[in-house]
């Protein structure tokens, strides 16, 4: 049987293990952080610094590229069929781009973009404001030009998808080390607490550190980690969202409403304008995108919520919906990663050696298809498969990791942008 090693267990790292365990593979799974494996913890417990454990877990295939669309629709099917698995729960609920008044040139890109996807299959819709406003009563319409509502959409809690992953990994007959850092020191070999281990392949699924990683075996990455931000929040509708004791508590003390007792009943929502998106939340709202434009130090950064974020943050949020949002009840920053073009870097480097990162802010909600289509690609390489499946070469040439010339700049951007979808604009 051949032996992967695979260095990493997000979302990415995990779901790949156990691909490539399915496929009768022989994987060992590296962690440098502890997991709670069984998905059986309440918090679930896993890395607590990946990208994964921090994300805001939203989840869609509107995309404006054909393969994003089509990835994007995959990965919903998975998570669908993963719902259920080791505490694991998938929330359906439709996504909305806004765009407000005045903001002409991102309305008239949202309008095409949505246009496309679309044309990819994918059921988005662009409302009116005052429909909009009808279909989603919780959200406020009318300073709105244009949206767009994407119905293949929904969110998860990101570390239950890990604890989860991991145990259905585990299960297939993946090794799991966690609590075990390693380095390269060549494309098939790491190394484990002083020793050298060799592979038949080595997936490089490390996050914000796989650049970093894979430099020490002398392969140049164009990946840039960034930090990015999100917060939880309650909001006071007025409705069944809020405890009706809390309400009464507040209207007779005076004081903030505490925390709301269920999810904010409205859709998930991008204020293209403003830059913020929403999802519910158990503790009422989860609001994000405070992206840090430059990059940083995957080992050293900031884990707090920085203040600009939470205060613009919450104005959004105080503008978008009605009825009262609270204080920040939680905040938090995580690392993700940029390339020059927005894409990943998705397959192989050199010769037994594979990466998987530079998800510009949106790797969880493809993990699953991604993944799938790294232990497919690395399953047939090492097995000398004759007949590779044939849309592998042709998805995977689109993000060759190795695609850019090596004196290439990577821009930190906003990864959510309406126009980087839009080859028009
Ligand atoms: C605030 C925030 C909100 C986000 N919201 C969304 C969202 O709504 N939707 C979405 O799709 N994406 C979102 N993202 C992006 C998403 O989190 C990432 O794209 C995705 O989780 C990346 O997963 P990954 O498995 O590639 O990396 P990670 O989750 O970072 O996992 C990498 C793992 O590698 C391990 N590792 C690193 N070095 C070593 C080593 N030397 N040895 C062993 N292990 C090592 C790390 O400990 C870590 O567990 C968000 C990110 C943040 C920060």
């Amino acid at each position: 049987m051949s032996r992967v090693a695979i260095v990493g267990a997000g979302a990415v790292g995990a779901t790949t293990a156990h691909d490539l365990a399915a496929a009768g593979v022989d994987v060992t799974l590296f962690e440098r952080e502890p997991i709670d494996w069984d998905g059986t913890a309440t918090p679930s417990r896993t890395p607590a610094d990946a990208a994964s454990a921090r994300a805001a877990g939203v989840v869609y295939d509107a995309y404006a590229e054909d393969i994003d669309a089509a990835l994007g629709a995959r990965s919903l099917e998975r998570f669908r069929a993963f719902d259920d698995t080791r505490g694991f729960r998938f929330h359906d609920c439709p996504y909305a781009i806004c765009v407000r008044e005045g903001d002409t040139e991102r309305a008239e890109a949202t309008r095409r973009a949505a246009e496309r996807m679309r044309s990819h299959g994918r059921p988005v819709e662009t409302v009116a404001p005052d429909t909009f406003g009808d279909w989603f009563p919780t959200l406020v319409a009318d300073d709105l030009a244009v949206t767009a509502v994407a119905d293949n959409a929904g969110w998860a809690d990101t570390a239950d998808y890990v604890a989860a992953m991991v145990g259905e990994a585990r299960a297939a007959g993946v090794t799991v080390r966690d609590e075990t850092p390693v380095t390269l020191s060549d494309a098939t070999t790491l190394t484990v607490a002083d020793e050298s281990r060799s592979f038949d392949a080595v997936v490089v699924a490390a996050g914000a550190h796989t650049a970093r990683l894979c430099e020490a075996a002398g392969v140049d990455l164009a990946a840039v980690p960034y930090r990015v931000q999100a917060l939880t929040t309650c909001v006071d509708t007025g409705g069944p969202n809020v405890a009706a004791t809390e309400r009464t508590d507040a209207a007779t003390t005076g004081r903030t409403a505490p925390a709301a007792s269920e999810p904010h009943p409205g859709p998930m929502w991008y204020d293209a304008t403003a830059g913020t998106y929403a999802r519910p939340h158990p503790e009422g709202l989860l609001v994000g995108d405070g992206t840090v434009p430059k990059p940083a130090d995957p080992a050293e950064w900031r884990r707090e919520a920085d203040d600009w974020f939470q205060t613009d943050a919450l104005a959004v949020a105080r503008e978008r919906l009605h009825g009262s949002v609270q204080s920040t009840t939680d905040a938090w920053a995580g690392v993700c990663t940029a390339t020059p073009d927005g894409d990943p870097l998705l397959g192989r480097v050199t010769e037994g050696l594979y990466v998987a990162t530079g998800w510009q802010g949106h790797g969880f909600m493809r993990s699953p298809a991604h993944a799938e289509l790294l232990a497919t690609r690395v399953a047939a390489d090492i097995n000398d498969d004759p007949d590779p499946p044939a849309t592998l070469d042709g998805v995977l040439a689109a993000f060759d990791p190795t695609r850019f010339p090596a004196d290439v700049t990577v821009e930190v951007r906003e990864g959510m942008l309406v126009e980087e979808r839009d080859p028009q604009t």
